[in-house]
């Protein structure tokens, strides 16, 4: 009998190739990223045993703390929460990709903060596509300027774009955001010569969607881990 997160995660596999085949997509193009925010290292594991490769977090101490006691594993470390300033160098030791960068000031600091005996950080830029005021990400205005500064800077490898629109039910809803990112990520490509090959987008509720669109990297938390715990306290944002 198949344990529970190996039953999960085999239907979140068996979606992620149903949408593949569906939208055209070559099988085997969508990579699946496990958010294990508010799952404990032992979940982790778990998923780990299960196949899973690459692992993601939105808060940098609850971060630190599991990948400390799951440093055995040959994890991939992805993060995709708000990035405040005080903890970029904390993220460019510790993580193989950030996914929510948002603003070249930060981006600076992560280049200079990344170790050197380490590669490259592979960075998307987070675009708020339904510009809410609340949620982090550059608008799809600012994202030129943004994109074209910061894959000048060393030590940091631009990938793509990430994005994590309003929840929408409606199927059409959902990928129309989606392709405003894709279109996004083509603009850049055919006008500026960048060789974004990244979109990163696609959840538990709508990664169909974000398949049809393109999607590269699906982050799923949920479909994988199930319910999450209560939210622990946080660390206070001070910027
Ligand atoms: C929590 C989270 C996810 C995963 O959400 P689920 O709905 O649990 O799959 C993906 N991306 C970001 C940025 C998140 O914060």
């Amino acid at each position: 009998m198949p344990n529970a997160v190996q039953q999960r995660i085999d239907a979140v596999r068996q979606r992620i190739r149903a949408a593949e085949e569906r939208f055209h997509r070559p099988v085997g193009s969508v990579r699946l990223v496990a958010v294990s925010k508010q799952q404990n290292a032992a979940a982790i594991r778990a998923a780990v045993t299960a196949g899973i490769t690459d692992v993601a977090e939105n808060y940098v101490q609850e971060a630190l703390k599991k990948q400390a006691q799951l440093a055995d594993l040959p994890i991939v470390w992805h993060f995709i929460g708000r990035i405040q300033s005080n903890k970029t160098g904390v993220l460019a030791q510790h993580f193989d990709w950030i996914h929510s960068l948002d603003r070249l000031k930060l981006a600076t600091r992560l280049a200079r903060q990344r170790p050197p005996g380490r590669g490259a950080l592979q960075i998307c830029i987070q675009v708020n596509v339904d510009n809410e005021p609340a949620k982090g990400g550059v608008s799809l205005e600012s994202l030129e300027n943004l994109a074209l500064q910061l894959a000048e800077l060393p030590r940091l490898r631009l990938r793509g774009l990430m994005t994590v629109p309003r929840p929408a039910l409606d199927f059409q809803a959902q990928r129309a955001a989606f392709a405003a990112l894709r279109r996004a990520r083509d603009s850049l490509n055919d006008q500026h010569g960048l060789e974004l090959d990244t979109l990163s987008m696609g959840m538990s509720a709508d990664l169909e969607a974000a398949v049809a669109e393109g999607a590269t990297l699906v982050r799923i938390g949920t479909a994988v881990f199930g319910p999450r715990e209560p939210a622990p306290e946080r660390e206070p944002l001070s910027d």
